[in-house]
């Protein structure tokens, strides 16, 4: 298991790189135009899981970009924060096609790749946007509108985090009401962050904890990263897009 930020970093690098052409997903794998792996700090606290890409987000390969991205931004402005300080991604790193719901196999094959984030991120509070990625980390089908702004320790994969669910910022752009849901309950975060981490399991080399499991001495069996990657993704020049490696 990568120790330092640079091994990590490194390790988030190899698994981005077996994510790009992953086909898992026939009909994800057919339709897609990028692999959204996702982008901002490989090394930060905060870490924003949303749902799935859009068709932006498709087409630029980052995620979080459209309208709903925006939102996101305004509200990590107001307090006091920006992309580059956050980790953001999805449940799935696959548009699905028309921003139909994605179905539990593409989860279920997904979250791998999520799991390793968490791991080799070591973040402090996951925040989940919206029913999928709560449902998924909780490993429970309790919904959003019961559990925003509770947030509560949980076991992802091998990291102990606190996960701290909140509304999908698209919800927001289809009922404004919602806006000041989102904003209250983002305002907390800060709080969240300056807590103590919580305290991490005892690491085990061969035992599997399932997504959101609470059984703090069997962690997960992972594979270990593939050989590095190719550095020249990592360093955007000029007013280009951020690659989606760029800010790691
Ligand atoms: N909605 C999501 O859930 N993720 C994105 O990346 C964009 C919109």
């Amino acid at each position: 298991m990568p120790s330092t930020k640079e091994e990590r970093r490194e390790a988030l690098k190899a698994v981005y790189h077996q994510a790009k052409d992953c086909a898992q997903c026939p009909q994800l794998a057919a339709t897609r135009t990028t692999v959204v792996f996702g982008n901002g700090n490989a090394d930060a606290d905060l870490m924003f899981v949303g749902e799935a890409p859009g068709a932006n987000e498709d087409k630029q390969g980052l995620p979080f970009v459209g309208q709903a991205g925006k939102l996101l931004d305004t509200l990590l402005g107001e307090i006091g924060m920006a992309r580059p300080d956050v980790f953001v991604c999805n449940t799935l790193k696959c548009r699905p096609p028309g921003n139909r719901d994605p179905h539990p196999a593409e989860i279920e094959a997904c979250q791998e790749y999520l799991l390793r984030q968490v791991e080799l991120i070591q973040p402090r509070v996951i925040c989940t946007l919206g029913n999928f990625a709560t449902k998924l980390l909780r490993g429970d089908p309790t919904g959003i509108t019961r559990l925003h702004g509770r947030e509560e320790v949980r076991v992802i994969g091998r990291r102990a985090v606190r996960l701290y669910p909140i509304f999908h910022p698209a919800a927001a752009l289809y009922t404004p009401a919602n806006v000041e849901v989102l904003r209250t309950d983002f305002a907390r975060l800060p709080e969240l962050l300056a807590l103590d981490p919580p305290p991490q399991p005892e690491p085990a080399e061969d035992a599997v904890v399932p997504v959101g499991g609470e059984d703090e001495d069997s962690p997960r069996a992972t594979p270990e990263p593939e050989p590095d990657a190719d550095e020249r993704e990592l360093q955007p020049v000029g007013p280009q897009p951020p690659a989606q490696l760029g800010l790691f």
